[in-house]
């Protein structure tokens, strides 16, 4: 096979799991996924507390760290589009969301946003895992997050509306990113206050 990431062909590796289970290639060598550093950070919601959005969240889950070979992947995978570059986590992804019980929904592009980059980044990397999920949210604000401080950030109107009924169960928030936290907290926010029982949140960086 031929790796997605340097373009190397490669082995890729019978183990018992695939023989007897059904598991997702991620079309990526072991040299290049050992590139990526698994996350050990725990988030917590500290920034948060007193603001409106205290309790939105109840656990968020990253898996990766923002390293030298994460930045170089999200370059090529989001901003060459290259979409083929979804199904690197694909294996990992499906593992995450094993732990968890909920109706995934995917972090909504503004509209505007999605017509530039042509495709969903986050959707394809739960479309290449085959994880299915619910689009409940749209993006309302196309506010440019790196500009504002964090402070303005977490003041600001919620960045999304629902657009589905929300069921008093649980739901599972997926991002590429989790920064300041401010997008999954708007998200969770908006789906508690609709009713949601439970919010949890998996992204695949902690940046
Ligand atoms: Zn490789």
């Amino acid at each position: 096979m031929t790796c997605l990431i340097c373009g190397n062909p490669y082995q890729s590796m019978a183990t018992w799991t695939k023989i007897f289970l059904y598991e997702l290639d991620s079309s990526t060598c072991i040299r290049c996924l050992e590139k990526f550093e698994i996350s050990q950070s725990t988030i917590d919601f500290t920034d948060f507390l007193g603001t409106p959005y205290e309790g939105a969240v109840d656990s968020v889950y990253c898996l990766y760290t923002y390293n030298e070979a994460m930045r170089e992947y999200l370059h090529q995978y989001k901003f060459l589009q290259d979409v083929a570059l979804a199904k690197v986590f694909a294996r990992k992804l499906q593992q995450a969301f094993h732990t968890k019980e909920g109706i995934v929904v995917p972090i909504p592009m503004h509209p505007e946003k999605l017509v530039l980059r042509t495709f969903a980044q986050v959707d394809e990397l739960l479309n290449a895992a085959q994880i299915s999920y619910q689009q409940l949210l749209i993006k309302t604000k196309s506010e440019t997050q790196g500009k504002k401080s964090k402070k303005e950030r977490l003041k600001t109107t919620n960045l999304f509306e629902t657009i589905q009924t929300i069921e008093a169960t649980n739901y599972i928030l997926f991002d590429d990113i989790y920064t300041t936290g401010a997008t999954i907290h708007h998200a969770a926010k908006i789906l508690k206050d609709a009713g949601a029982k439970r919010v949890d949140a998996i992204t695949l960086i902690k940046g």
